[in-house]
């Protein structure tokens, strides 16, 4: 990859509700690529992008089903978002919300753009809507009974309005060619085959408005007052917001969108002929994920099963909940995630793995009073493997390489038994000192590697080996108990 800048997104979450620890692994896969990037090119040329999605139709009936004012309701959920982001340790450079002023403005012009390239054109829509999506419904997208596969409780509606239409048929072969020549970057595989096979099926125009006196709450459409922009038409343009306010929506940055399975298709087929039709940068890569299921159901209010990631950062904390759902990330399918297998994970590979390795290196070398060069955190110390893996954001295989070279280094310790080396009469003899150097510059490099996934404990690590002599401290995860 020849591009130095980096501009990585996560979705912006619907203000209906609050995230749950669902919605936490795109976060977290998004900000092990930022930290990765930071560690491994110039750290002010990664801008890492998440935030809150506040218009439409979904966010003021949650509003007014709480009877308080959408703007209230949006604020008050945005925040309550950013509190679990950051409960979780999510290095954002900005967290950006669809009702900040400078988003209102650059989408009004956006779509402005996309009128004055005579895209835009005013027409009835007639047909059906599911307002969970957000999204427009064709007879064929419905289940058996007629409801929204992803929604199946909600009554699914039938809109006739007026709006104004989006010409995205006239994108179709621009997109056939973007995706198939891989202009366009869609991973995992079975992604780009299944937007190819949904793009020969032809596209229809889209409605990229709603008249007003149905629905206020939104984005002022610039050509008629009347009009608010269509709430995917809106919150796409997030990215540019923050990316061109950046001086980054140009072909310098590699502009990255990290999405869920349910809205690829906005991500692959929409957004790049909305571009296209303003005039601007393409992204380079949109990488979409399943979902996480909890003890094998799906989570959600109504099953009554959501967990907050706060919950459990309060008792784990953030490195262990980081570390566990970046490793059983969700890549091609669905996966499942339960407390239990957290808690043996938890104890495998942090309590017994990591850190019980840190604890007792750290206090054979203290022991033996080693004294070595002071730590060199300049180059990212990954290897070939390793960087290929990221390339493909599989930060579950990379976790892997890495905790296999943690287990080697245990497995190290056993057989050279340095405790024993303790007892001899010349503890810092030459070979036993090669024992010695071994332990401090291997731990060194795991402090460096693990530092995407656990940034935390990789601080702590750093710190206690940066100097000429190594001091034991307490414990980096302490274990459990029940
Ligand atoms: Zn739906």
């Amino acid at each position: 990859m020849d591009k130095q800048k980096f501009l990585i997104t996560t979705a912006i979450d619907y203000c209906n509700d609050v995230i749950h620890v669902g919605h936490a692994y795109e976060k977290l896969l998004a900000d092990a690529l930022a930290r990765y990037y930071r560690l491994t090119h110039e750290a002010k040329n990664v801008y890492f992008l998440t935030g809150t999605d506040e218009h439409g139709t979904t966010n003021e009936k949650a509003a007014q089903k709480r009877g308080i004012s959408t703007e209230e309701h949006v604020t008050e959920i945005s925040q309550k978002d950013q509190a679990q982001i950051d409960s979780l340790n999510v290095s954002y450079d900005r967290f950006i919300r669809t009702t900040d002023s400078d988003h209102v403005q650059i989408a009004a012009d956006f779509y402005q753009k996309a009128v004055d390239n005579g895209d835009i054109y005013k027409g009835t829509y007639e047909g059906l809507y599911c307002e969970s999506c957000e999204s427009y419904k064709t007879l064929t997208e419905l289940d058996e009974n007629g409801q929204c596969p992803l929604h199946p409780t909600k009554e699914i509606q039938k809109y006739e309005e007026e709006n104004y239409f989006f010409a995205w048929s006239k994108y179709q072969d621009f997109l056939l060619d973007l995706i198939e020549s891989n202009k366009i970057q869609v991973l995992p595989d079975g992604k780009r085959s299944e937007m190819l096979a949904f793009l020969r099926e032809g596209l229809q125009d889209i409605p990229v408005t709603r008249p007003k006196y149905k629905l206020p709450w939104g984005i002022t459409a610039p050509n008629d007052e009347d009009h608010v922009l269509y709430v995917w038409f809106d919150a796409l343009i997030n990215y540019f917001t923050a990316g061109s306010q950046n001086n980054l929506w140009n072909d310098e940055t590699f502009i990255i969108h990290f999405v869920g399975k349910d809205i690829a298709r906005w991500h692959v087929l929409l957004w790049p002929a909305m571009l296209q039709s303003a005039g601007y940068q393409l992204p380079d890569t949109v990488y979409v994920h399943g979902f996480m299921n909890l003890n094998g159901q799906k989570i959600s209010k109504s099953r009554g099963n959501v967990i907050a990631p706060s919950e459990l950062v309060d008792k784990y904390g953030a490195d262990a909940v980081r570390y566990y759902l970046l490793k059983h990330g969700p890549i091609v399918e669905d996966v499942d995630i339960s407390i239990p297998q957290f808690e043996e994970v938890y104890t495998a590979d942090l309590a017994n793995g990591l850190g019980n390795l840190v604890a007792r290196t750290a206090k054979v070398l203290e022991k033996a009073g080693y004294q070595t060069k002071p730590a060199d955190y300049s180059q990212y110390p990954q290897t070939p493997e390793m960087e290929s893996r990221w390339s493909e954001y599989r930060a579950d295989q990379v976790a892997i390489l890495i905790w296999e070279k943690i287990r080697d280094l245990d497995k190290y310790i056993d057989e050279t038994k340095p405790w024993e080396l303790l007892k001899s009469n010349e503890v810092l003899s030459a070979e036993n000192s090669n024992v010695w150097e071994k332990l401090t510059v291997e731990i060194r490099e795991i402090a460096q590697l693990v530092e995407p996934f656990i940034p935390d404990a990789a601080a702590k690590i750093k710190a206690q080996f940066a100097g000429t002599s190594i001091a034991s401290t307490e414990g980096l995860f302490p274990r459990l108990t029940s």
